[in-house]
């Protein structure tokens, strides 16, 4: 039985929700994922009278397309979508019915209003935590506009069409046959990327804010709130909307709130700052920071922001290591998310560079997957927390090497392995492997604001007890500023100081 009773239950309440009849198309062949699929498929139309299968042939088998009854929709699932992917299906089966989507009418219009012929492919693997979001986003853009389709393909069942292609991240999303890009994309995202979001002259109009917030992570989103609790004009320009929690799994440490997920906390967030009218211009990134009378942000469309008051939080970014090939052979055996990439290295060989917490974690969760991790840690001993260290050793296909300088990685078209210096011994040597995982530390997002604001030789920019920078008007709050622990509920705490001290600051003068 490939669904178990619990989610056959929760399936059949879903099912109820749908409204109207669909069309499943299904190209089979005679292999085992086929058989996962035909036994998927028969229970979903044994479970709804509004499911209705048809034989075809696609462009690739096994698959299935999830249609509308004499109407195509573009929608189509290469391989099993259960894990991660269960949701994706179940939405797209109600969304091809008629069920409206949650998604701003904004939006909808947006994609609705799109011409031309888009064919979206996305690589994802089924234990990927970042992949619904872009399969539900591209799934949802096909079923909305004809001229849209798009194929979920699990790269654990089309292994050589994934070694083909050279795909060592997931998601990574085809456009047309060429690479479009990676990792989790909101809809928006997806939007601007193909150049139908907003240019300047939207925002050219717009009268000065008394706080303008730069970042929308949770730093950001707890400056807005609280400035705008005060009932002054407040905005907040972000890259993207979330930062860093957007990548992560499970949070455990959000003091009130037991267990909770990245983005369903953003998506919290999200809705307490839309409660107060606060100004949101998302996707939308800083590039200048200069005081005249007021305080000015240019945004990298050209359009100027004014201000009275700023507040930076603009948080962090994962590090590189900075040596030869890491770039080069990014997205080609080099990967920075465990979680989402590590099912590609099943069976082969990885390393993962950093001994801190983060690396240890993520050396102990590939090795249930790879053949074997090789930890680099550049220090005599590592860093991560003891009870992380033991389960590390106890693994059979772990080994740590300590006092390890990376020096390079190499390869031809994807990694092939990696150079490190032994400190000790003053001796280079080279492992020969087919993925690394960096695991180094994050660096602050703040090399966009020049000589103007104060900083730490580590770029982290320098605030007093108000959150106040040496730049008068202009506070910080977050990972980007020198606190020196990084967590959400120390970059919120930070994010009100900053909006407490910059409405102080604005009666004051
Ligand atoms: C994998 C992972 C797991 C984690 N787990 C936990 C956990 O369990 N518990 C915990 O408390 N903390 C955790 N953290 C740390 C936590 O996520 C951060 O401390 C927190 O997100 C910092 O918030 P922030 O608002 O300062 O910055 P970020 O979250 O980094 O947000 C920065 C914002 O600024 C925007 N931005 C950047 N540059 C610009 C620009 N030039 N113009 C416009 N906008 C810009 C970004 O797009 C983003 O919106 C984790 C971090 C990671 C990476």
């Amino acid at each position: 039985m490939l669904l178990d009773a619990d989610i056959k239950a929760q399936l059949a309440q879903y099912l109820q929700l749908m409204e109207g009849d669909i069309l499943l198309k299904v190209s089979e062949g005679t292999d085992e994922v086929t058989r996962d699929m035909l036994i998927l498929v028969d229970e979903l139309a044994t479970m709804s009278p509004n499911i209705k299968v048809e034989k075809v042939q696609l462009e690739r088998t096994p698959s299935f397309s999830v249609n509308r009854i004499g109407e195509d929709t573009g929608v189509t699932f290469a391989g099993v979508p259960l894990g991660h992917e269960f949701t994706s299906l179940v939405l797209a089966l109600l969304q091809v019915s008629g069920r409206a989507p949650k998604v701003d009418q904004k939006v909808i219009d947006q994609i609705k209003n799109i011409k031309g012929e888009y064919k979206f492919e996305s690589y994802i693997s089924l234990t990927c935590h970042n992949c619904p979001d872009v399969v539900q986003a591209l799934n949802l853009m096909s079923i909305l506009n004809p001229g849209i389709s798009h194929t979920m393909i699990d790269g654990a069942a089309f292994k050589e069409e994934v070694e083909s292609k050279n795909i060592m991240a997931v998601p990574t999303v085809f456009l047309n046959e060429e690479n479009f890009g990676g990792g989790r994309m909101t809809i928006e995202e997806i939007l601007a990327k193909m150049g139908t979001g907003p240019d300047a002259s939207e925002f050219t109009d717009k009268d000065p804010y008394d706080v303008l917030v730069v970042g929308g992570g949770p730093a950001g989103a707890s400056a807005a709130i609280y400035a705008a609790r005060k009932g002054i004009r407040t905005g907040i320009v972000a890259e993207r909307f979330g930062g860093q929690v957007m990548d992560t799994m499970g949070i455990e440490n959000f003091i009130s709130v037991k267990h909770t997920e990245g983005p369903k906390l953003v998506a919290s967030l999200e809705e307490h700052v839309k409660d107060y009218g606060i100004d949101v211009m998302n996707l939308q990134r800083a590039k200048r920071l200069e005081k005249k009378d007021l305080i000015e942000i240019e945004l990298e469309n050209g359009a100027v922001l004014k201000s009275k008051t700023v507040i930076l939080s603009t948080g962090a970014r994962w590090r590189n290591i900075g040596v030869p090939g890491e770039a080069e052979f990014k997205n080609k055996g080099v990967a920075y998310c465990p979680h989402c990439d590590g099912p590609l290295f099943e069976g082969k060989r990885v390393a993962v560079v950093g001994g801190g917490n983060s690396g240890v974690e993520a050396a102990i969760d590939l090795a249930g997957i790879v053949k074997h991790v090789t930890v680099l840690e550049y220090n005599a001993e590592l860093k991560a927390d003891a009870v992380l260290q033991d389960r590390l050793y106890s693994l059979p296909n772990v080994t740590v090497i300590k006092n390890a300088q990376t020096k390079e990685i190499t390869g031809t078209d994807k990694v092939n392995g990696i150079s490190y210096l032994d400190r000790e011994t003053e001796e280079v040597r080279h492992i020969e492997l087919e993925g690394i995982f960096v695991q180094i530390g994050l660096i602050p997002n703040t090399d966009w604001l020049g000589e103007t604001i104060e900083r730490t030789r580590f770029g982290e920019i320098i605030v007093d007890k108000h959150g106040a920078t040496n730049l008068p008007g202009v506070f910080a709050a977050g990972d980007c500023t020198d606190s020196p622990y990084k967590q959400i509920i120390i970059s919120m705490g930070s994010g009100a100081t900053a909006a407490l001290g910059a409405f102080d600051y604005m009666i004051r003068n």
